[in-house]
């Protein structure tokens, strides 16, 4: 068992614990150090597009080591405890770590057991999602066969990563089941939690007007509760009552919350279940342990959880622990930008830019019109976006 001490640990190796860690490094705080147990990391975004078979699995896929910012140390370990009242971590493998500031960025839990039947369901020859990286693999296999019959996609209640991402494999499969001339025998289902499609009325319009045109049975205001793998039944609440869904296939998405460990721990919120770390929204520190931020996946915000979202809490948390470890005030405020890229199709993308409020938040101001399906959304998801990822985004460049 060993002890280290930094001036900066950042939890989490992901999109938010590289994208920051690179900022701090290039604005030249020194001893930044990354704990993050993975060999692999994960474009997750791209899932959608491994699912709806229009990339492959090895394109959301590349070595830790190749994507970590220079000057950057990684501990290739897993936090399993914190102590915030004496700046102190303890990990898996027994080792401990002290720091002058922590940044906490593990991202988000998917709880597969949290519905009856979920997890084998997903595992068996009818069942897959996109939200693990082999179970998208597998999704495009069962999508792109699959001739006729009943599909049933879910979207779960409560706080989830990119939780519109769960349509996307619809729209895409939709797409080329058309294509295949297959559409018509091929009944979707589309659960969502919500009272519409996403909550938005321009992104409603464009999104039922989808819905629409793919023939697809949207159920509103309904939950996936119960899943019985064996007779592939989909069980589904709506205004109280339950309903038998039968399925030749079902693509699911799982409810989520924080990782265990966290909630565990001092920093959520008194009373908060979900387990999230308890931040400042706006500067993004925590309010009763100041050497404590959070951000991404993990922080309680009260953004919907996005890869786009980090684009600024990385700007802001950089900006915030510099100060702090100059002695000086966080003065730079997040202000709840978020974004969900719908892949209607496998050329076109309504791009949902909005706040914390759901008010529409376009990045070309007072210009709505990303929010329309458009080819061009599509060539920057699929093609632009992945790039600046690797690149830009993972070395706190963009
Ligand atoms: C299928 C899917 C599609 C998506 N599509 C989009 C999209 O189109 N656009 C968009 O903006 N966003 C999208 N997202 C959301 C986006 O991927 C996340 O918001 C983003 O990855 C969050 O970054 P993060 O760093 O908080 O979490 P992650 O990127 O998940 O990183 C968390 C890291 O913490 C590590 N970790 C976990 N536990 C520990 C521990 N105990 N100790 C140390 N390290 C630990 C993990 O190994 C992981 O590397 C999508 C997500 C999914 C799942």
């Amino acid at each position: 068992m060993s002890h280290s001490h930094h001036s900066v640990v950042v939890v989490g190796g992901g999109n938010a614990g590289l994208s920051v860690a690179g900022r701090l490094q290039r604005h030249g705080v020194k001893d930044v150090v990354v704990i993050e147990p993975r060999e692999h990391h994960l474009y997750q975004p791209m899932f959608s597009h491994v699912a709806g078979g229009t990339a492959r699995a090895s394109m959301a896929t590349r070595p830790q080591a190749s994507v970590m910012p220079k000057g950057v140390g990684w501990i290739r370990d897993a936090v399993s405890a914190i102590d915030p009242d004496s700046n102190r971590l303890a990990l898996v493998s027994g080792d401990t770590v002290g720091y002058d500031q922590v940044i906490v960025c593990t991202g988000i839990q998917k709880d597969w057991n949290r519905i009856p039947g979920l997890a084998a369901a997903v595992r068996s020859p009818s069942g897959s999602s996109h939200y693990e990286f082999d179970l998208a693999a597998k999704a495009s296999l069962l999508l792109r066969d699959l001739q006729r019959g009943t599909v049933v996609f879910t979207q779960p209640a409560g706080p989830a990563t990119c939780a519109g991402a769960s349509q996307k494999p619809m729209y895409l499969a939709c797409d080329y089941w058309r294509a295949a001339g297959v559409l018509d025998d091929i009944h979707v289902v589309m659960i969502v939690p919500d009272a519409t499609v996403f909550g938005i009325p321009l992104i409603d319009e464009e999104l039922e007007r989808k819905v629409a045109e793919y023939g697809i049975e949207l159920r509103c205001a309904t939950e996936l509760v119960e899943v019985d793998a064996e007779s592939r039944v989909a069980v589904i609440a709506h205004d109280g009552a339950t309903e038998r869904l039968p399925y030749d296939l079902l693509h699911a998405v799982p409810p989520q919350s924080a990782p265990d460990w966290l909630k565990d721990s001092a920093l959520p919120a008194v009373g908060d279940e979900l387990g999230f770390v308890e931040v400042d929204p706006h500067t993004l520190r925590h309010p009763r342990f100041p050497s404590v931020w959070a951000l991404g996946d993990s922080a309680a915000t009260t953004n919907s959880k996005s890869g786009g979202a980090l684009r600024k809490q990385t700007t802001v948390v950089a900006a915030n622990v510099e100060a702090a470890l100059r002695g000086k005030p966080a003065t730079s405020e997040y202000d709840g930008y978020t974004v969900c890229p719908f892949t209607v199709s496998r050329s076109t993308v309504v791009f949902a830019e909005f706040d914390d409020a759901y008010r529409l938040k376009p990045t070309i101001p007072l210009w709505k019109g990303l929010a329309r399906e458009r080819r061009l959304t599509w060539v920057f998801d699929r093609h632009i976006l992945p790039w600046v990822y690797w690149h830009m985004i993972l070395k706190g460049r963009a």
